[in-house]
């Protein structure tokens, strides 16, 4: 098999890491696959590169700071390459710019246009092991361009499809995805595979394993994502396409997310643009919006509710209460004590009244819904924060996901 292995942060964040690493890729080799690697920097060290440049200018220049923290990459890359060669394995430290990652020129989040996989796959044919570092890339003019936080798992994707790998095996600080967060429900169960776009929906949940870019590229080219962890060798969780002759449960998870807040302006006169008289003011501060819903109007006037990250909370009370007064609107509301449920899975498709025993198993737990939305493949539910952990509970143990 070839195979890109990707390290993060902790898999290469002390010496003692590197060298367990490197057994990792010395092992897979042995059993006769052909190996390239990605890195990412040493756990905290990124974040420690960006203070350096904060401290000396509250607004340092993009292609200034993206040389700087590219070098994080570039030191846990070179020590790797030593340490492997340590262990007789022969490999070589690539730069982004060095492996062939060609990049848009939009500093500190730039995307990568190509990736030159051919001289790669020479090394890989030859038993040598390239290791490269994630997160970087080069723009048209030869600069050092950066992918945006957490980039090296699409890095890692990206290289996978240029070098045309069979996995792309992503190691980090943890095992899997879970059936839901084992923090509150002990039962949750390690799941072994999982469809493209259910990772997306339990990426935008929370669950910050995977850069969301790097799924999305991976379900573009359909390349297999095998995420696990370098502590503990075990089968993690396959990332791939769905496999549609599988028996499917009626869903796969449940996530949440609590960092959420609700905000409503009511009594708008409803006429054409009041959606986009509201929204628009709100995307050009940058804000998130998720749950929308709009009330059906009464004597010519509705109510707009939705939901936003609970940071920015009071910057979208604060823009709301402006354009109340400028639209004429009633009054303006909100509670940042909400929180956001989601029941998720490709099995919905096929099993009818999915959403409706979510909300029995809500009712019968005496929690109210404050807002529902709904996707092909998910249904979402907001609701008061403390209510959280008894409901992913209840949820968890209605739909059967708990270990057998
Ligand atoms: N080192 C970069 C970061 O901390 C990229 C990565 O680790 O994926 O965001
Ligand atoms: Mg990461």
């Amino acid at each position: 098999m070839r195979i890109v292995q990707k390290f993060g942060g902790t898999s290469v964040g002390s010496i003692e890491r590197i060298q367990a690493t490197a057994k990792i890729i010395k092992g897979e080799l042995e059993q006769g696959n052909e190996i390239a690697v990605v890195v990412s920097a040493m756990s905290g060290e990124t974040n420690r590169l960006l203070h350096l440049a904060n401290n000396i200018n509250d607004n340092p220049p993009m292609r200034e700071v993206d040389a700087l923290v590219a070098t994080g990459e570039q030191v846990t890359a070179a020590l790797l390459a030593i340490e492997l060669d340590a262990l007789g394995v022969s490999a070589y430290s690539f730069s982004g710019a060095q492996a062939g990652f060609k990049t848009e020129g939009c500093h500190t989040k730039a995307r990568i246009k190509d990736v030159q996989g051919d001289h790669l796959i020479k090394h890989m044919e030859r038993g040598e092991v390239p290791v490269v570092t994630g997160f970087q890339g080069v723009d048209a003019k030869g600069d050092v361009t950066t992918l945006g936080r957490g980039g090296s798992d699409t890095s890692a994707v990206a290289l996978a499809i240029a070098v045309k790998a069979d996995s792309c095996d992503i190691y980090t600080d943890v095992d899997g995805i879970y059936t839901t967060d084992p923090r509150i429900e002990p039962n949750a169960r390690k799941m072994d595979s999982i469809s493209y776009e259910e990772m997306l929906e339990f990426a935008s949940l929370g669950a910050k394993v995977l850069q969301t870019r790097s799924v999305e590229l991976g379900m573009r080219y359909n390349m297999p994502i095998h995420l696990r962890s370098s502590f503990d060798l075990v089968e993690g969780t396959r990332v791939s396409k769905e496999d549609s002759n599988m028996e499917r449960a009626e869903i796969s998870g449940v996530a949440h997310n609590r960092d959420e807040a609700k905000v409503t302006i009511k009594g708008i006169p409803d006429q054409p643009g009041i959606a986009a008289a509201v929204f628009g003011p709100v995307a050009a501060a940058d804000i998130n919006v998720d749950v929308i819903v709009q009330n059906i109007s009464e004597d010519g006037q509705t109510d707009l509710t939705f939901t936003v990250p609970r940071n920015d909370y009071q910057a979208t009370m604060d823009l709301l209460n402006t354009l109340c007064t400028k639209m004429n609107a009633r009054e303006v509301t909100g509670d940042n004590t909400v929180a956001k449920i989601s029941i998720i899975g490709v099995g919905m498709r096929s099993h009818t009244g999915v959403a409706k025993k979510m909300f029995d198993v809500l009712a019968q737990e005496n929690i109210n819904i404050q807002m529902i939305t709904t996707s092909e493949i998910k249904v979402t539910v907001v609701l008061e924060e403390k209510y959280i952990e008894v409901a992913v509970r209840a949820l968890h143990q209605a739909f059967n996901l708990a270990q057998d």
